[in-house]
């Protein structure tokens, strides 16, 4: 139910109870008043009543005395002239209003009857009024002839008593009209006899409907002699009877007065139509007031909720709220210009709010939020236009923070950020993370993004002052280009952040991203998953064999085992690729074991043939942290029956360098397996000879950078032959690999190197065709000859 209707159906309610109330209460004490004034009338009415026919009684009987005097009369009397008295009484009867007059002789009888209904001689039905006539005039209402009758007895003297004369006046409807015409009578007067047997006659009833005897007075039923209520033909009365002067001779009469309530009611019935009506009008006045005023609350209430709603909705256009009042000083109005006001706080805020969201705090620049939406959107509006994302990083801020602080980074960085606008004058700027800036430029190729890096590069070369403070920034700058190196933003930034890495290893203060050396390309994780299946499966990976020339007997007698990997789309992919993979992913202990067990077994079946070649397996740096390595490799030589002398097994130098105690153990533990152990790729790392001379090792492999060149660099040669010399007089076996050209491999053997490996000999090939390489005994001797006088 809404507002309006609400306090709509309240007014309305509201009214209808208070005027119902009203009404209900009005008509009960008016009813209550007319019922107490209507027995006060009827008391008054009743007393008048009683007065009114004693009048009238004493009036006929003045007259009738008046008549008494007459001598004619009296004479009659004496002479008891019927015919005489029949005209007297005839003549005053008219003159008094009596329908019947009665000529009565002293002893009570009749002499004379006007109307004839009783016979000359008879005794005179009232002889009570007779015996009461002689003091006074004697009256009472009788039920006589059908009706009710005033009888009036008058003694008549001559001097002496000689009779009475009684009239009869009619106590009709006609004298009951005229009554109340007279007085203040109510409408209903009605006069009853009661007969013997109980029962009530009505009498009279002047000119209204003789209800009230029909209704009250049933037979048996006694007269009200005190006002009550009743109701009578559906209406409401108060009645009160009386009983009027009798005679022992009648019946008794009784008048029985009725005041109708409702009669009473009627004026007070107009005024409560004129009320209804009133309260009518007054409903619908407040009606439409109501609705009026609910209309004048909730319009502007509805309209705030749709001002709401559209805050919500991130929409401050609200002009019209507070103009909604114009001028208006109610509480409505206070609210409007209340919610105006908080809608533009809010909006102030959220603007706030939304700068912030998008700009770093201490620069004032874009944040990499910001700008990764901007620079997606220009990326996505000009796909193939040539654009170019600068990652710029200074260098020497991470040392500024450890010994400066915080406050100074900012400042430094606040510094760069104005440096920066000169040289990147209309590129997207931002602050990328806390140490680096990303500078985005829609229109460039590589040679005007290498340019701006290096403006930018020459703008924050100049060192940071503050105070006493010189801080040199050590700017440098990672490029990516787009479309080449990435479509989206993200891609990019990672990008240039990559190339800004490669500038740490370089002396060039700018590099742009090269996908060759990227680490972290995404498609090496899915060659990890690939790996891990690989291993799981044993698909695609199988070991093939480099032989080491023996330099001294010039025959093959050694071989490395290095592990091929053929990936099932990618075709083959080099160690070099997927085992810093394996190590990354954790796959390399799973790795080792596939090389260990799969280059045992060959070892065991060349041994089985005969073919006596010492077999060298790689292990990896990871490997030396697993305990179960050593246990492992006494297992595959157990079961493969292989001897421990014909299994080499190589760890780079590198590896093994700073390992603890627990790694050095493990490669103790493979050493009394009786295994040797060679370091690979020796000479490249920081190994010292005082350091190998803890381990348990038997060879050294000369790392190929050393071999490659040794035709022609003196340098290597001289590094060469120190670590044969020295690496024999500490009692290593030495190889070296890499051996590419003839001029390497003589060397080589002047030195006394005691085998040599690398293209020049063979290349690594799979077992099958290293078995063929043995059977044609495709390594001839000249070299090794050359080598063999050499040595000789
Ligand atoms: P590495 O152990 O030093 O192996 C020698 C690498 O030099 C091999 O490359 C070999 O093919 C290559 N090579 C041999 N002679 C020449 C030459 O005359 N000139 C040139 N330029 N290269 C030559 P490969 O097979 O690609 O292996 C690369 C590296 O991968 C290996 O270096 C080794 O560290 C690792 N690796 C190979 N197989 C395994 C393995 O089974 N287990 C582990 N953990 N690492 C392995
Ligand atoms: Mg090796
Ligand atoms: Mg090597």
């Amino acid at each position: 139910m809404g507002f309006r209707l609400r306090l709509a159906s309240f007014f309305v309610a509201v009214l209808v109870i208070v005027q119902g109330l009203t009404a209900l209460l009005v008509y009960q004490v008016a009813r209550q008043q007319l019922i107490e004034e209507g027995q006060r009338q009827l008391q008054v009415a009743s007393a008048a009543f009683s007065k009114q026919l004693t009048d009238v009684s004493r009036r006929v009987a003045d007259s009738v005395n008046l008549l008494a005097l007459d001598y004619a009369l009296r004479s009659a009397f004496a002479q008891h002239d019927e015919a005489t008295l029949l005209s007297a009484l005839r003549n005053h009867g008219r003159r008094v209003g009596a329908r019947q007059m009665f000529a009565i002789d002293a002893e009570g009888r009749v002499q004379a009857d006007t109307a004839g209904t009783v016979a000359a001689g008879a005794r005179f039905p009232y002889p009570d009024l007779i015996d009461h006539a002689l003091d006074q005039p004697a009256s009472a209402v009788v039920a006589w002839q059908g009706g009710a009758q005033w009888m009036v007895v008058v003694p008549v003297f001559a001097p002496n008593l000689v009779g009475f004369v009684a009239a009869v006046l009619p106590l009709d409807n006609r004298l009951l009209v005229q009554l109340q015409g007279q007085s203040t009578l109510p409408r209903q007067v009605e006069l009853a006899s009661r007969g013997g047997d109980g029962r009530w006659q009505l009498l009279a009833h002047g000119d209204a409907p003789a209800d009230l005897t029909r209704t009250l007075l049933t037979p048996r039923a006694q007269l009200p002699t005190l006002p009550r209520t009743a109701e009578v033909a559906g209406r409401e009365y108060v009645v009160q009877g009386l009983w009027l002067d009798r005679s022992e001779g009648s019946a008794p009469v009784a008048a029985l007065l009725g005041y109708s309530v409702d009669d009473a009611l009627r004026p007070y019935r107009k005024v409560a139509f004129a009320w209804g009506g009133i309260s009518l009008l007054g409903l619908l006045v407040g009606l439409v007031g109501a609705w009026l005023i609910a209309r004048g609350i909730s319009r502007p209430v509805e309209r705030l909720a749709d001002a709401a709603g559209r805050i919500a909705a991130g929409d401050y256009t609200l002009a019209d709220i507070a103009s909604a009042e114009p001028g208006g000083r109610d509480e409505l109005a206070q609210l409007a210009t209340a919610f105006a006001r908080m809608s533009d706080a809010i909006r102030e805020r959220e603007a706030r709010i939304l700068h912030q969201a998008g700009h770093d705090q201490v620069t004032g620049l874009a944040n990499r939020a910001a700008t990764e939406v901007r620079i997606d959107h220009a990326l996505a509006s000009q796909p193939d236009t040539p654009a170019a994302l600068l990652m710029i990083a200074l260098e020497r801020l991470p040392e500024i923070i450890k010994t400066l602080g915080h406050d100074v980074c900012d400042r430094v960085m606040r510094q760069a950020g104005v440096s920066l606008l000169e040289p990147a004058r209309g590129a997207e700027i931002a602050r990328a993370t806390d140490g680096q800036f990303s500078v985005f430029l829609a229109h460039a190729n590589r040679q005007t993004a290498i340019a701006t890096a290096f403006r930018i590069v020459e703008a924050l070369s100049e060192p940071y002052h503050e105070d006493d403070l010189t801080l040199d920034l050590a700017p440098a700058v990672g490029i990516a280009l787009a479309p080449a190196h990435g479509t989206h933003a993200g891609d990019l930034l990672r990008r240039a952040e990559v190339a800004l890495i490669a500038t740490r290893g370089s002396d060039e203060p700018v590099a742009v991203y090269d996908p060759a050396t990227d680490p972290h390309r995404p498609d090496r994780l899915s060659l990890m998953a690939d790996l891990r299946e690989a291993l799981a499966h044993d698909q695609g990976l199988e070991l093939h064999y480099q032989p080491k020339l023996n330099l001294r007997s010039g025959r093959v007698d050694c071989a490395e085992a290095l592990v091929r990997w053929r990936h099932p789309r990618l075709g083959m992919v080099s160690p070099a690729t997927f085992v810093p993979l394996a190590e990354e992913s954790g796959n390399v202990r799973k790795l080792t074991r596939w090389v260990l067990a799969t280059g045992i077994a060959q070892a065991g079946r060349w041994q089985d043939a005969g073919l006596a070649i010492r077999l060298s397996l790689n292990i990896s740096a990871r490997d030396l942290d697993d305990n179960e390595l050593p246990r492992r490799v006494s297992e595959l030589l157990t079961i493969h029956r292989v001897n421990p002398g014909g299994i080499v097994l190589e760890v780079t130098e590198s590896a093994i360098m700073g390992k603890p105690d627990a790694a050095i153990a493990v490669l103790r533990r493979l050493a009394e397996l009786g295994v040797d152990l060679s370091i690979d790729d020796f000479g490249v790392g920081q190994s010292s000879f005082a350091y190998l001379r803890r381990l348990p090792v038997r060879e050294l492999k000369i790392d190929q950078t050393f071999i490659r060149h040794l035709g022609t660099s003196r340098e290597d040669r001289l590094i060469v032959r120190s670590i044969v010399e020295l690496g024999h007089h500490l009692g290593y076996r030495i190889t070296a690999e890499g051996v590419e050209d003839q001029a390497g491999l003589d060397g080589l053997a002047e030195f006394g190197c005691d085998h040599g490996q690398g293209y020049l000999i063979a290349r690594p090939m799979d077992g099958a065709a290293f078995e063929a390489f043995l059977a044609a005994g495709q390594w001839s001797g000249p070299a090794v000859a050359s080598n063999g006088a050499a040595s000789a």
